[in-house]
């Protein structure tokens, strides 16, 4: 999945997936895929699926289920759409990277993170070529022109 081009420096959602997200905050970590585009360095995020959380301690990690992952690249693809992103949730902690996060990183890349602090905040990363170094990505309200 690697592609040494992806290096989008901001990204906006639609606001149903804003709605979703913050919906999607409770006492266990939550998960979900992210469906959109990606041009010109920058990426629009269309639609969120949620997805069930696999991992056996919730409240700290999350693990995708795989059925889930299946679906929603379906999903984009029948959409004419791509798979940009892996949102999950920090129920009690803040919006970037954890060490747990940066030990999967290398699994997602070059996916965007998108992450969910305890007030709803959100911090959006990619990482970088080298590995195991996270860069924000800064989120916009809409598509730049
Ligand atoms: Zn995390």
């Amino acid at each position: 999945m690697h592609h040494s081009s992806y290096a989008p420096s901001s990204v906006s959602f639609h606001k149903t997936v804003l709605d979703t997200m913050v919906l999607l905050r409770g006492p266990s970590e939550t998960c979900g895929l992210l469906i959109g585009h990606t041009a010109a360095s920058h990426t629009h995020v269309s639609s969120i699926h949620v997805a069930t959380n696999r991992a056996r301690r919730t409240q700290r990690r999350f693990k995708i289920d795989a059925t889930d992952l299946l679906a929603a690249a379906a999903a984009a693809q029948a959409d004419a759409s791509e798979l940009v992103g892996v949102f999950h949730t920090h129920p009690e902690g803040s919006a970037s990277p954890s060490p747990l996060d940066a030990a999967h990183a290398a699994l997602w890349s070059p996916l965007l993170w998108v992450i969910q602090g305890r007030e709803s905040e959100l911090g959006v990363f990619v990482i970088e070529a080298a590995g195991e170094r996270w860069r924000r990505v800064r989120v916009v309200s809409s598509v730049p022109p």
